[in-house]
């Protein structure tokens, strides 16, 4: 998919004011710091499109931008769990899980995990999470440019094993890279295969 456009729609706490278009729609979530930003203006090939963090407790907002006038890129905030007394469960804030259960445009979301790290805690709960809900994902490693082939190999390994001890199969995956473009082709071709085959009016 060629990006021949990408414009900033809006910006809100709220899933109930998200844009009313049928338009299929695309999630982008991590942990702060995990490199969406730079992902998504490296797929979108624009410098500022998505404003890089640096700020921690920023206004957490679902933000909208409108791609090539016929789908959405989704902009979430960095995942946490939401404070509840240490007995229950963990969840995740609720705003977010709003979204992912109230959006009938969404088609599917983008987990992004950091390819240096190995797994954590709260990815693989959210992705649990998700599962539980049948609410589709795909994962996007970032930064791979910052291991060596080895590693990252070895890294990408870890991570199938410790996702295969909860799921059946690996989910659908991209192995990405904001500074050198790697998997930017793979993930737009991934979207422009669903976007062909989805009808949401
Ligand atoms: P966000 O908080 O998830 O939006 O993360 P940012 O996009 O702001 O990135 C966090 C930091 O990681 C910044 O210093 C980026 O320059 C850096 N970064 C993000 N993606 C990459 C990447 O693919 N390669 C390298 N080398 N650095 C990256």
């Amino acid at each position: 998919m060629q990006i021949k456009s990408a414009e900033f729609v809006m910006s809100n706490s709220d899933v109930d004011k998200c844009p009313k278009s049928r338009l299929a729609e695309y999630a982008f979530i991590g942990r702060s710091n995990v490199g969406k930003s730079s992902l998504i203006n490296m797929l979108m090939q624009r410098k500022k499109l998505a404003k890089t963090s640096g700020r921690p407790g920023k206004t957490q907002l679902i933000n909208h931008f409108l791609v090539n006038k016929n789908w959405h890129l989704v902009d979430l905030p960095g995942y946490g769990y939401a404070k509840v007394s240490k007995k229950s469960k963990k969840t995740f804030q609720k705003f977010i899980t709003e979204y992912f259960k109230n959006r009938e445009q969404l088609i599917m979301g983008f987990v992004l995990i950091d390819s240096r790290h190995e797994p954590q805690p709260i990815d693989l709960e959210f992705m649990e999470w998700l599962g539980e809900n049948q609410l589709p994902f795909a994962i996007i490693f970032t930064k791979a440019d910052k291991l060596k082939p080895k590693a990252l190999e070895r890294n990408l390994k870890e991570y199938q094993e410790k996702m295969l001890e909860t799921w059946i199969e690996m989910p659908q995956y991209f192995v990405t890279s904001s500074t050198n473009t790697m998997g930017r082709d793979e993930v737009l071709q991934y979207i422009d295969q669903i976007n062909g085959t989805i009808d949401l009016s």
